[in-house]
């Protein structure tokens, strides 16, 4: 306990309020369960200046927390109501914006209220839309956010659709209604997600991507209302009861639920009903907050005559919004817009390739083709991006699966196929459409880039010249055996003056340095044909980065998105002249035309 290990501080602490001439009590029942509260009254007799009269005299609760002085104490107003910086559940007030940076571990109570209280208290009560937005300290105060709601069982939602419909000037308007999904085997209360959602007259307003609705096959309907102003009771049962009131007296249409959805342990959700109203969401703008009410009936057990039996409780929970579209999307990734609608090829699926297509559908990228023939070793999953889950399947088919159900906005196809492998055996007649040119060209049909990760120098040779011949986007990635090293490149066509075998005989020449190589680090695992190599993921991932934002900024730059990066090629270095790890180095190159490189040379 702080005040008793830091008994100086705790003195302090009370001669700092002594010295601002207010009272204050300790609770002492607070204080024997290990807290410090303190019951604290300003009155006009205080020497805290500038404090408006009419709040004289002012009562606060104080309250310590656990970890002081690292973190500040909490000051509750609980007679006193302000518009702003006030929590209006809670009673709290905002005497700082609430980063941890803020609060200086030396402030006494008495100099944080000296410093503080009058400003919050005067701050709090402008509402004017235009002081607000000029004060660089506001933040947009959401009221939605102070209603208690379980934090695990939010309503994942798109509202742009209901956001856009049209205000009305009546307290309560009905907006529409949406399918409601569960996961499999839900509890209550459990995460909800609007499939769906559908105007008054039963006219979509958009879904959530197709390929997630599978997940949630448990299904009822919630039904939306709009209001005027927030439910006023920040009590999920008393606003359900104040809400139908309201609806009664506008003849605004209630939709009654059909039946109850059954959860586990015959748990059941009787009615989902969402809210809509204005609320801050940045300093003196609005748009519509959301809340939804949960009717629930829940089972608990009691001892009845010494048998446990389970008796049905029917109650209401306040769930929140937790919103999921495009634009909620692209909010903190606003320079990589032009990923949405390019479509990448990535061939090769290692620890290099995987991870990169995982990055790519992480940043919004439209459509992936993930091209690999190999499988996911077990033994593989202390470098591979997915876990044991994952082990004996496709590279393709696990990534696939997995961007999809997480990355629902990527549309991701798996393509078995190994890359210079020969169509047919040594006698049988070859099967019709499955030539390498046919795969070649339906795989790059419409893309803008081939992403190569194959760590095999023949596949990047073809791949590069596949590229070239296609006037697409090429980048590659490798990494050195034990990953002491790697690199990214790329070609840009009709602008990189070089090619792939540009780089190799530069490579070769030493114009650009080779990326350091472990030449102990080559390994084969038991009963695998593959040659493998020593490295972590955490080694890996610095090519990773590279190569992915190499890619971003290749295909975003030329739309005014992310920023060109001062090279076409990058050499890592992670070791130094002595094989000593060091921190990860890079050196930028261009790629040149090579006075050796046949391609580039046709008199060669
Ligand atoms: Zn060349």
């Amino acid at each position: 306990m702080w005040y008793v290990i830091n008994s100086e501080r705790w003195e302090r602490e009370q001669e700092s309020l002594n010295a601002i001439g207010v009272t204050f009590t300790v609770d002492e029942g607070a204080k024997a369960a290990g807290y410090i509260r303190l019951q604290v009254s300003v009155t006009p007799d205080s020497s805290i200046l500038e404090i408006p009269g009419r709040f004289l005299p002012l009562e606060l609760t104080i309250v310590y927390p656990g970890t002081f002085p690292f973190f500040r104490p909490d000051v509750y107003a609980p007679d006193i109501s302000l518009p702003r910086h006030h929590n209006p559940v809670e009673k709290n007030l905002c005497l700082l914006p609430r980063q941890t940076s803020h609060w200086l571990p030396e402030t006494t109570i008495g100099e944080y209220l000296t410093e503080q209280l009058a400003k919050v208290l005067r701050a709090g009560e402008i509402v004017a839309a235009e002081i607000l937005q000029a004060n660089d300290e506001e933040q947009g105060e959401p009221v939605s956010e102070y209603y208690p709601s379980t934090a695990n069982a939010p309503v994942l939602i798109d509202t742009d659709g209901f956001d856009s419909l049209p205000a009305s000037e009546k307290e309560v308007d009905y907006l529409g209604s949406f399918s409601a999904g569960f996961p499999p085997q839900a509890n209550l209360p459990s995460r909800i997600w609007a499939l769906e959602c559908f105007d008054a007259n039963q006219n979509s307003l958009g879904k959530l991507p197709q390929n997630i609705h599978h997940a949630f096959p448990t299904r009822t309907t919630g039904e939306v209302y709009r209001l005027a102003e927030r439910p006023p009771n920040v009590d999920a049962a008393k606003d359900y009861a104040w809400l139908l009131e309201l609806i009664k007296q506008n003849k605004v249409p209630f939709i009654k639920p059909k039946s109850s959805l059954a959860l586990k342990k015959g748990d059941t959700i009787n009615q989902i009903i969402g809210v809509s109203f204005p609320e801050e969401h940045s300093p003196g703008k609005y748009s519509w907050g959301w809340l939804f009410i949960i009717g629930f009936t829940h089972h608990q057990s009691k001892t009845v005559n010494k048998k446990i039996v389970l008796v049905p409780v029917k109650g209401f929970y306040y769930a929140k919004a937790n919103r999921i579209n495009m634009s909620e999307l692209g909010f903190r990734i606003q320079s990589l817009k032009p990923l949405r609608n390019k479509t990448v090829a990535i061939f090769g699926l290692g620890a290099l390739g995987g991870s990169s297509a995982i990055e790519l559908a992480k940043n919004g990228t439209s459509v992936l083709r993930l091209i690999d023939f190999d499988t996911v070793g077990g033994g593989t999953i202390v470098r591979w991006p997915l876990g044991v889950s994952a082990a004996g399947m496709y590279k393709t088919d696990a990534l696939a699966k997995f961007i999809s159900e997480n990355y629902p906005y990527t549309q991701v196809y798996p393509l078995l196929y190994r890359v210079g492998a020969s169509e047919v055996g040594p006698s049988a007649t070859p099967p019709a459409g499955v030539s390498s040119e046919a795969f070649m060209d339906a795989v790059l049909d419409g893309a803008s880039m081939i992403y190569d990760a194959t760590a095999e120098t023949g596949a990047s040779h073809f791949l590069s010249e596949e590229a070239k011949k296609r006037g697409i986007h090429f980048v590659s990635v490798y990494a050195t055996p034990g990953v002491w090293g790697g690199a990214a490149m790329r070609v840009v066509p009709a602008s990189t003056k070089g090619c792939w075998m540009c780089f190799q005989y530069a490579l070769k020449d030493g114009l650009i340095p080779s990326p350091p190589v472990n030449r102990d680090a080559n390994i084969q695992a038991v009963g695998c044909g593959d040659i493998s190599f020593v490295g972590t993921s955490f080694e890996l991932d610095n090519i990773v980065s590279a190569g992915v934002r190499l890619a971003a900024s290749t295909l975003c730059s030329p739309e005014d998105g992310y920023q060109e990066l001062n090279g076409d090629i990058g050499i890592l270095s992670l070791v130094d002249e002595l094989g000593n790890h060091i921190f990860p180095k890079w050196s930028a190159h261009h790629l040149d035309t090579h006075p050796a490189c046949p391609y580039c040379n046709p008199q060669i």
